[in-house]
């Protein structure tokens, strides 16, 4: 009785502490200086890993339809010296920057092709890699033909934003020459886009009718290879590129799941069931991706770009169904933060989750 006595005074007292203490201007700013500290403090958790290596981060994992906890289509390729973002869908910059990893040292957007759920982010990725980072000139952004529209498109319809922030912070932080973007046409007469002597960015066609052209992307470092599908239906040209690649990471619409939201759509809302219909011709399912990927001997394979965004573990079983009898290991269903770490020197690849 004595205890429940003890236990009921210290209880009032922190309430009556917490409750007045909270309310205090110096408790106040200890926590503020508390919560900024800690986050200009956090560390970008990409450069903790040591050595030498490539790694692929899924920084958006849903195709357009929704999807709880997901964005849209992005990985980020990095090694020691260098960081791409292979497309910037919706929700994929906040998810980098829920990662503290700091944008500052981005090379180059890579586009795919130039649906919007690929794109939508990009002006952010332009923000996050300009004011107060060390970029060196215009941000470089790669894609096929048409990407200037959307270059220009966004350089003009931010004039005013990025004419007021150098007004505001100055040229130092905000260096009004190199607001906007270095727009690179991909012509895959030439596709190697990049090539410094250890990494090289291999452009290819992949089938995303009437999308055209609609790219993917090989990178090779020093040994190890990872290949991005971008969208396509099942493709033997992607096939061809990934050839004994470490690393696949393909595009995946679920057929059973968008055939039978297409039934249902029918009578209720008919012009979403159009859209139902038509996506299934543009998107591998998963077993044609599992199929490419062994038909390219590809070690791992990664889905990605998931239509529909499987939520629940029930979801998840029925997203994969059939898969496993066409490869039974080496593949992972991607949600965003899963990352592949390939050292060098290696034949291992780690697949794990950043949060
Ligand atoms: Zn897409
Ligand atoms: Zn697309």
């Amino acid at each position: 009785m004595r205890k429940i006595y003890y236990f009921l005074i210290v209880a009032i007292l922190i309430f009556v502490v917490g409750f007045f203490g909270i309310r205090n201007t110096s408790v106040q700013n200890f926590f503020i200086d508390l919560i900024f500290e800690s986050q200009l403090n956090n560390q970008d958790k990409l450069v903790t890993f040591e050595g030498d290596y490539i790694i692929g981060l899924v920084c958006g994992s849903r195709g357009p339809l929704p999807g709880k906890g997901r964005a849209e289509p992005c990985i980020m390729i990095k090694t020691p010296d260098h960081m791409f973002i292979v497309d910037t869908g919706d929700g994929s910059r906040q998810n980098l920057i829920n990662w503290q990893i700091d944008l500052g040292n981005l090379d180059a957007v890579l586009f795919t092709h130039l649906h919007s759920d690929h794109i939508s982010d990009l002006a952010d990725f332009h923000l996050y890699s300009w004011v107060t980072q060390n970029r060196e000139g215009k941000l470089p952004v790669y894609g096929p033909e048409g990407t200037q529209l959307v270059t220009e498109g966004i350089t003009r319809a931010y004039e005013l934003d990025y004419e007021w922030r150098t007004l505001h912070h100055g040229e130092e932080v905000a260096p009004s020459d190199i607001a906007g973007f270095d727009t690179k046409i991909i012509d895959l007469n030439n596709p190697v886009i990049f090539d410094d002597g250890s990494l090289k960015i291999t452009a290819f066609e992949v089938e995303h009718l009437p999308v055209y052209p609609s790219l993917g992307f090989r990178f090779d470092y020093k040994g190890r290879s990872i290949v991005i599908s971008g969208d396509t239906d099942y493709s033997t040209n992607l096939i061809e590129q990934s050839k004994n690649a470490d690393l696949l990471f393909h595009d995946a619409l679920s057929y059973n799941m968008i055939g039978r939201a297409e039934d249902i759509s029918e009578i209720i809302q008919p012009q979403l069931s159009r859209v139902f219909y038509d996506i299934q011709g543009y998107h591998a399912s998963p077993v044609e991706a599992a199929q490419a990927a062994n038909e390219a001997n590809v070690k791992e394979l990664i889905f990605y770009h998931l239509i529909p965004a499987p939520d629940s573990f029930i979801a998840k079983i029925i997203f994969v169904k059939g898969v496993s009898e066409v490869r039974p290991d080496n593949w992972t269903l991607a949600d965003d933060g899963t990352i592949a770490i390939l050292p060098v020197n290696s034949e291992d690849i780690t697949i794990t989750n950043i949060e």
